[in-house]
């Protein structure tokens, strides 16, 4: 099936992933609830944030997971 190659790309539910939004540098967590936060990898063609809402960071992941701590620096 082709359904699942082209979920890969795309913030999806996996339950235990070892990439999960948690430790990705793209997530930013949501400062009431930390299980939750908003997934900041998206750019629109014009160059801004296009953010989407990680409802189980814990749990939730996609192939653009990468290690680390947003640095501001980055985006300025
Ligand atoms: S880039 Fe992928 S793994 Fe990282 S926070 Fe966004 S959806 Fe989660």
């Amino acid at each position: 099936m082709s359904a699942e190659t082209v979920v890969e790309g795309q913030l999806h539910s996996m339950e235990g992933t070892k990439k999960p939004c948690r430790s990705c540098k793209w997530e930013i967590e949501d400062p009431t609830n930390p299980a939750q936060g908003q997934c900041t990898v998206n750019r629109t063609t014009m160059g801004s944030i296009w953010k989407r809402w990680v409802r189980d960071s814990a749990n939730m992941t996609c192939s653009h997971h990468e290690e680390g701590v947003l640095s501001f620096r980055e985006h300025v």
